[in-house]
């Protein structure tokens, strides 16, 4: 469904990021992208989706390049989770998510209605947390809304940089659960970044391992990965 051949990205100050990258993501897939700081895990995500122009190579999502055509058109299709989830602080909760489907152009009544059906998906009671402010959460709390508006498209594929990485070690682990069900039961393709080798190996269906200097090491299936035949 993802495919990315001969990728690579040098910044304008020279620092190549990510150099000859091939990857391939299948429907449904979870892939973990993991690898030391630095290594071009995100860049990677941030070319899928377009917010960064790839140097060279090319890029494919069902066999569109996604440079052709319209980014915003792309973006619609592509759900994105980052770690300081932006969520906008002077709106309740629930508006924060309704956002994405009342620029789709759905009606306020069905926005609503999604919205509050995308927050008891992710574990957040919308009679208790849909009128709250985002500094009203807790982190875990603001990284489930974070998932909850990126899943408000509907989008076949989620591109998740760090998200769980902003919260503390339990929390994270009840997140990570609810996650694999939650992607498990939707379908989703994902593309999910981490700097922690034990959340990737948890998630990942496969798990592509960066090196400095944004190369790829190895690309397999969590248990060959630890070492198992
Ligand atoms: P990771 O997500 O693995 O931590 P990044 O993709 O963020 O890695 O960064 C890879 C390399 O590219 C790093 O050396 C980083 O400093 C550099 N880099 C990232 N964004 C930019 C940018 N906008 N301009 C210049 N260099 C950048
Ligand atoms: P989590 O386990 O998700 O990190 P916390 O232990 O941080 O949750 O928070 C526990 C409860 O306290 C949650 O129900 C959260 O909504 C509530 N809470 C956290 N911060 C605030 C706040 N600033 N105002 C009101 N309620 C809060």
């Amino acid at each position: 469904m993802i495919r990315l051949r001969g990728v690579s990205k040098t910044y304008p100050d020279g620092t190549t990021a990510v150099r000859e990258l091939d990857l391939d993501v299948e429907r449904g897939e979870l892939v973990c992208l993991v690898g030391p700081s630095g290594c071009g895990k995100s860049t990677t995500l941030k070319m899928i989706n377009r917010l960064v122009e790839p140097t060279t190579g090319t890029i494919e999502i069902d066999g569109h390049d996604v440079t052709d055509g319209d980014p915003v058109a792309l973006r619609r299709g592509i759900g994105y989770v980052i770690q300081q989830v932006g969520l906008f602080p002077h709106q309740k909760i629930i508006t924060n998510v309704m956002t994405v489907p009342l620029l789709l152009g759905e009606s306020k009544s069905f926005a609503r209605e999604r919205a509050g059906e995308l927050l008891t998906l992710v574990g957040l009671d919308p009679a208790r947390y849909a009128d709250r402010y985002p500094h009203q959460l807790s982190g875990g709390q603001r990284q489930r809304v974070g998932v909850a508006r990126a899943l408000a498209a509907n989008p076949p594929v989620l591109l998740m940089d760090e998200p769980f990485g902003a919260v503390d070690p339990i929390v994270r682990g009840r997140l990570q659960d609810e996650f694999l069900r939650l992607q498990r039961e939707l379908g989703k393709t994902v593309v999910l970044v981490t700097h922690d080798i034990d959340e990737a190996v948890k998630l990942g269906d496969r798990v592509a391992v960066f090196a400095d200097g944004g190369r790829l090491l190895q690309s397999d299936v969590p248990a060959r990965l630890l070492g198992f035949p």
